[in-house]
C-alpha cells in the first residue's frame, strides 16, 4: 500500500521535527516541513501530499488560517491544524475554513494519527460523494426523458434539459421559472384537476404511478406524455420532494389513432362487404377443402332451402344431395388446378321447392390465404329458372310469329297476284262496255262507267303495290357488295321518260360500294326519286342524291326543290297508307315511303324528313358501314 504523504507547516523547528520523527514512525511520509506560509503554498504544488499538517500561529505575513483556505481553494487537499489551548480566539476564525480536524499542543501521538487518519478518510469521501453527485447531475441533466423534482404544492425544484425541451422551452431555467409563477398544474397540466389524484397516490407509498396525461407546451400545443410519478422521503418518513419521469408518447398516440382508425374504417368495410355478400341477388358460398360450407349467403340458403347457419360444417352432399355431385366435380377441379370455372349452367332440384327442376348458372372461383394458397372454393350461383321458362315461351312466339308472318306474306302475294286477274277482267269489260255504248244510256250512266273504271284502276295500283311489298319482304336474293352509283343509275332508268318530260336536273355524288340487297335498294331510291318528281311545284325540279360518311355509317340524303312537308307530318308520312293529298292532286297510294322504311330498318339504317312547306324536301337514310348484322 502507499504511503499517505504529509506535509507540515510548522514554524518551530524542535516541534516539527519530533512531528516528522512521530509521523514517519507511525508510517506516513513526509514530504517536507515548510516553516512559513508563503514557502508552504509552492512546496505543495511541487510535492502534491494527501494532507497538510498546519500550524495555525505562523511567523511571517501569512497566518495558518490564510495559508489553509488557499489550499482549500486551490489545491482542494484536506487539511489538519496544530494549535494550543491559549489559541482559542484564532481556532474560531480557523473553524470557517472549514478544516479536517485539530491537534491540541502539546498533542498526543494516539490522537494525532487518529485526527490524521480521520482527516484523510473524511476527505475521501468528500472526494466520492462528489464524483457521484457529478454522476447524478449527469445522468439528470442528460437523460433522454424528462426528469423533474417537484414539491407537493406543485413548485419545479429542478428539471432536465430533455423535459424543458420536451415542453418547447429553450432552458431549464425558463422551465421552472414560468411553472413557479403559478405551480405545475395550472401552468402545464392540460386538465389540472388531474394533479391530487397523482398526488393522493404518490404520497400513499414510495412506488411509482403511472398516468397518461396531456402537456401543455410553450407554443400552447399539446403534448401528451406517460408520466411516472413517486415520492421521494427522509429518513424520518417525511416527504422530501415529488419525482416524475415524462416520456412524450403523443406521435405514438397519433400512431395508435390512425391505426385504430384504420381499423375501424376496415371494420366498417368489412360489414359493408357482409351487408353485399349477404344481400346479394347472386347466390355465393365458399366450400373448405373438403367441401365443406365455411359461409353462404342468404339468397343461397334460401335456394337450399335451410338456413344460413345449418349450412356451415355440412357438405353439399348432405344439404343439396340431388346436385351435389356436379358441385363436388366444379370444387375438386377448381382446388386441383387453382383456375375459375365459369359459367356452367345446371339443372336440379333443390329442398326448398321439391319436384321443381330449376336451372343456374353456377361459377366456381378459388378461395385463396393471402399466401396465394388455395384454401378453398367460392361457388356463385345466379337461378335463371324463370328466365329460361320466358325465353323457351318467347322462343315457342318467335316461332309461332314467323309462321303466321310468312302466311301472311303469302297470303298477301296470293290477293296482290290472284286479284289481279279478275280486277283485270272487270277493268277490260268495262272499258268495253264504256267504248261500245258510250251515249247510249243516259249521263249518269255513261258517269257510272267512268266510276267503276276510275276505281278498279285505283285497286290495280294498290295490288300492284301490295304485291311489291310482299315480293320484297319475301325476296331470298342475297345481300352483297354492290357500286351505289349503278343502283341509282338502275333506279332512274325506267324513269326516263317522265324525268325528260318534266326537265327534271338529277345529280349525284360519287357513291360507295356497300353489302345491300339490290332489289330493295333500287326500290327505295326509285321511290324518293318518284316522290322527288311527283311532288314538285312549278319551277324545273332539281333532284341531288348526297353521301356523307359520318363516323360509322354512311348518310344519304334525297333533296328536290318541290312542294316541300308541313314538319307536323315528318312522322306520319313513314306509315302504311299515310298521304297529304288528295288523288286528284297528286296520284299514289301511300305505300311508297312505308315500304322505304321498312328496307332501310332492314338494312339496320333509319330514315327521316328534313323539309318546310314550299321550300323543298330532304329525305335522310343511313347505312352502317360495317353490317354484319344482316
Ligand atoms: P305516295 O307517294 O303514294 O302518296 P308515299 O308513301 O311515297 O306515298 O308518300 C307519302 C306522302 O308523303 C305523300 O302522299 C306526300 O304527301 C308526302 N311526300 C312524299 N315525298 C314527298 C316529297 N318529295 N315532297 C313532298 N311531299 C312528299
Amino acid at each position: 500500500m502507499l504511503k499517505s504523504k504529509i506535509l507540515i507547516v510548522e514554524d518551530d523547528a524542535i516541534e516539527s521535527m519530533d512531528i516528522k520523527i512521530n509521523l514517519e514512525n507511525m508510517g506516513y511520509e513526509v514530504s517536507a516541513v515548510i516553516s512559513s506560509g508563503e514557502e508552504a503554498l509552492p512546496m505543495i504544488s511541487q510535492h502534491m501530499p494527501d494532507l497538510v499538517l498546519m500550524d495555525i500561529i505562523l511567523k511571517g505575513k501569512m497566518n495558518g488560517v490564510e495559508v489553509a483556505q488557499k489550499i482549500k481553494d486551490e489545491y482542494d487537499l484536506p487539511v489538519i491544524y496544530l494549535t494550543s489551548n491559549s489559541e482559542e480566539k484564532t481556532l474560531e476564525k480557523a473553524k470557517l475554513t472549514e478544516p479536517f480536524g485539530y491537534v491540541i499542543k502539546p498533542y498526543d501521538i494516539v490522537l494525532l494519527r487518529y485526527t490524521i487518519e480521520i482527516g484523510l478518510y473524511k476527505h475521501k469521501m468528500e472526494k466520492k460523494l462528489e464524483s457521484r453527485l457529478q454522476y447524478f447531475k449527469n445522468v439528470f441533466d442528460n437523460a433522454p426523458i424528462g426528469i423533474f423534482h417537484s414539491t407537493i404544492e406543485g413548485k419545479f425544484i429542478r428539471v432536465n434539459k430533455a423535459l424543458s425541451s420536451m415542453l418547447g422551452y429553450s432552458t431549464q431555467k425558463e422551465l421552472i421559472n414560468e411553472v413557479n409563477k403559478l405551480n405545475v398544474a395550472d401552468k402545464i397540466y392540460n386538465s389540472p384537476e388531474k394533479r391530487p389524484e397523482f398526488i393522493s397516490n404518490a404520497i400513499k407509498d414510495d412506488k411509482w404511478h403511472s398516468y397518461k396525461n396531456e402537456y401543455i407546451r410553450k407554443d400552447g400545443n399539446i403534448m401528451i406524455g406517460e408520466l411516472y410519478f413517486r415520492s421521494i422521503r427522509n429518513t424520518d418518513g417525511s416527504i422530501r420532494y415529488l419525482e416524475g419521469f415524462i416520456t412524450d408518447v403523443t406521435e405514438q398516440k397519433e400512431l395508435e389513432e390512425a391505426r385504430m382508425k384504420t381499423e375501424m374504417i376496415a371494420w366498417d368495410r368489412l360489414a359493408e362487404i357482409d351487408g353485399i355478400y349477404d344481400s346479394s341477388p347472386i347466390g355465393l358460398c365458399t366450400l373448405d377443402k373438403d367441401l365443406r360450407y365455411i359461409r353462404i349467403n342468404e339468397n343461397l340458403a334460401r335456394i337450399n332451402g335451410f338456413p344460413a347457419i345449418k349450412h356451415i360444417g355440412k357438405t353439399p352432399r348432405e344439404i343439396i344431395p340431388t346436385i351435389s355431385e356436379k358441385i363436388e366435380s366444379m370444387a375438386k377441379k377448381t382446388l386441383k388446378t387453382g383456375r375459375s370455372i365459369m359459367g356452367v349452367e345446371m339443372e336440379g332440384i333443390t329442398p326448398s321447392m321439391p319436384g321443381v327442376l330449376r336451372t343456374w348458372i353456377v361459377q366456381s372461383v378459388p378461395f385463396k390465404d393471402i399466401d396465394g394458397n388455395v384454401i378453398g372454393i367460392s361457388f356463385s350461383v345466379l337461378e335463371i329458372t324463370e328466365m329460361k321458362k320466358a325465353q323457351k315461351e318467347l322462343f315457342e312466339t318467335v316461332k309461332k310469329l314467323k309462321l303466321s308472318n310468312e302466311e301472311l306474306q303469302r297470303f298477301a302475294y296470293v290477293v296482290s297476284h290472284d286479284f289481279k286477274e279478275p280486277l283485270r277482267m272487270v277493268l277490260s269489260f268495262t272499258q268495253l262496255l264504256k267504248s261500245r255504248y258510250e251515249g247510249e244510256f243516259d249521263n249518269e250512266a255513261d258517269e257510272f262507267i267512268g266510276f267503276i273504271i276510275e276505281g278498279s284502276k285505283r285497286m290495280e295500283r294498290l295490288l300492284d303495290d301490295l304485291l311489291t311489298y310482299s315480293r320484297i319482304t319475301t325476296t331470298e336474293e342475297k345481300y352483297s357488295e354492290i357500286d351505289l352509283n349503278k343502283i341509282i343509275e338502275d333506279s332512274i332508268y325506267p324513269l326516263k321518260l317522265i324525268i325528260e318530260d318534266n326537265n327534271v336536273e338529277i345529280t349525284w355524288d360519287h357513291m360507295p360500294t356497300i353489302l345491300i340487297n339490290r332489289t330493295q335498294m333500287i326500290h327505295v331510291f326509285q321511290n324518293l326519286i318518284t316522290n322527288a318528281i311527283k311532288f314538285r311545284n312549278n319551277k324545273t325540279p332539281k333532284i341531288h342524291v348526297s353521301v356523307k360518311l359520318e363516323r360509322d355509317q354512311w348518310i344519304f340524303g334525297v333533296s328536290d326543290n318541290g312542294i316541300g312537308i308541313d314538319p307536323h307530318y315528318h312522322k306520319r308520312i313513314f306509315e302504311v297508307f299515310q298521304r297529304l293529298h288528295r288523288r286528284d292532286e297528286y296520284d299514289g297510294t301511300g305505300m311508297g315511303l312505308f315500304l322505304t322504311k321498312k328496307i332501310i330498318e332492314g338494312h339496320n339504317g333509319h330514315i327521316w324528313v328534313e323539309s318546310e312547306e314550299g321550300k323543298g324536301s330532304t329525305f335522310y337514310f343511313t347505312l352502317p358501314v360495317e353490317n354484319n348484322n344482316i
